[in-house]
């Protein structure tokens, strides 16, 4: 056994970061209070809560009244959608998307069709970057709301999505972004995104899990898909995360103070990463060559099954993806794959490595020797 974890999926999810623990351990302690209540354990509960807003807004470039807590990122995603759809559908029953988008928006998206709703997927390129006009060629005097990713979880693919976004003001039509795999990564500034929905999860950037951010601008209309307590003005009813909430903004803050330092540093180990493994033959990257995300290297080997790559990566210490975690364990190609036109035969044999801050040359090293013997190995086990 390896003594440690080479860890490689932190498109998964990542490590919470001790300062983020610290920042939350009185919430579990000392700090029990219900926020609702008016005795001075309860204020002290809003305070950190309300603190833990602004926080969040500044960053994201915003009023506090914008933004509400949630319990994970595919809440915010529903309550996003599900939100919009329910309250306009006087308006409209039109829903454009894309078919690379995480189930979290593509299933709830599915299910709102069971009530009505019509939804058109644009398609992607071979690189799974979405073209803006067509979008834009899709909106209907029926549709009521674009919703499109940030980057993708998959393959890293960044997303024009403030362009999207000028497309969609310009016509008055809601624009909702997954930003799950771009937060703490990419600037997010929701104004210069021209979003008027965005959703994060604080797991993915080393707070954490069970911790959603939904912004939502002012003036929206959005039906809640929780109903009890008026918290989150009224938007999404339950005792409030206090410790969650805390970490949740404690952890958008160091990610972002710390970028400068990391990105570069993860973008080289990246590179290396991916100059390293695409000259094993029948490889290929996936998703777009420059415009990806810094911490994503992601092949098709051809002729090898992932997961039997990821199996024998264990072995070695080694924590890595076929691509989304929901698509792991399954033998079901990814979605992703196939929209960007790979044929299942490849898609198959997909590899995700995405880096973190903890992670070191000693680390690509590792990769660069296992990963070519591993898929020489399989490939012989094939013939
Ligand atoms: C992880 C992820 C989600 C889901 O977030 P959870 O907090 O795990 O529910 C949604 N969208 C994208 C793009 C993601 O990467």
């Amino acid at each position: 056994m390896q003594d440690h974890t080479i860890y490689l999926d932190h498109a998964a999810t990542t490590a919470l970061d001790a300062r983020v623990l610290d920042a939350m351990l009185p919430y579990f302690t000392t700090e029990y209070g219900n926020a609702s209540s008016i005795y001075t354990l309860g204020r002290h509960a809003m305070q950190a809560i309300d603190s833990a807003r602004e926080q969040v807004a500044d960053f994201l470039n915003c009023r506090p009244t914008e933004i509400s807590f949630t319990g994970c990122g595919s809440e915010s995603d529903n309550l996003a959608i599900k939100g919009i759809a329910f309250a306009s559908q006087k308006k409209g029953n039109h829903i454009i998307t894309t078919p690379i988008e995480h189930h979290a928006v593509l299933h709830t998206c599915q299910y709102l069709e069971r009530f009505g709703f019509k939804t058109t997927y644009v398609p992607v390129d071979r690189y799974a970057s979405v073209d803006p006009d067509d979008v834009g060629r899709a909106i209907t005097d029926q549709t009521i709301l674009v919703s499109v990713m940030y980057a993708n979880n998959e393959v890293g693919t960044i997303e024009p999505v403030a362009e999207i976004g000028r497309i969609c003001r310009a016509k008055k039509i809601p624009f909702h972004i997954d930003a799950v795999q771009a937060g703490g990564s990419l600037p997010i500034d929701v104004a210069a995104l021209n979003a008027d929905l965005l959703s994060l999860s604080a797991h993915k950037f080393y707070g954490p899990k069970g911790v959603g951010i939904l912004y939502v601008r002012q003036g929206m209309r959005l039906l809640p898909q929780l109903q009890g307590g008026s918290q989150e003005r009224g938007r999404r009813a339950g005792t409030e995360n206090v410790a969650g909430i805390v970490g949740a903004a404690t952890a958008l803050r160091l990610a972002y103070e710390e970028l400068p330092l990391v990105q570069p540093r993860i973008v080289a180990l990246r590179d290396r990463l991916i100059d390293g493994l695409l000259p094993i033959p029948g490889s290929q990257l996936t998703g777009h060559p420059t415009s990806r995300l810094a911490n994503n290297a992601s092949f098709c080997f051809e002729g090898v099954e992932g997961e039997s790559i990821l199996l024998n990566l264990d072995l070695l210490g080694v924590a890595a993806s076929t691509g989304s975690a929901c698509t792991s364990g399954s033998v079901d190609p990814s979605h992703v794959l196939l929209a960007m036109g790979l044929p299942p035969e490849v898609a198959h044999g997909s590899l995700r490595l995405t880096l973190g801050k903890e992670n070191t040359a000693a680390d690509v090293n590792v990769l660069l020797t296992a990963v070519p013997t591993i898929i020489e190995k399989l490939r012989g086990l094939r013939a």
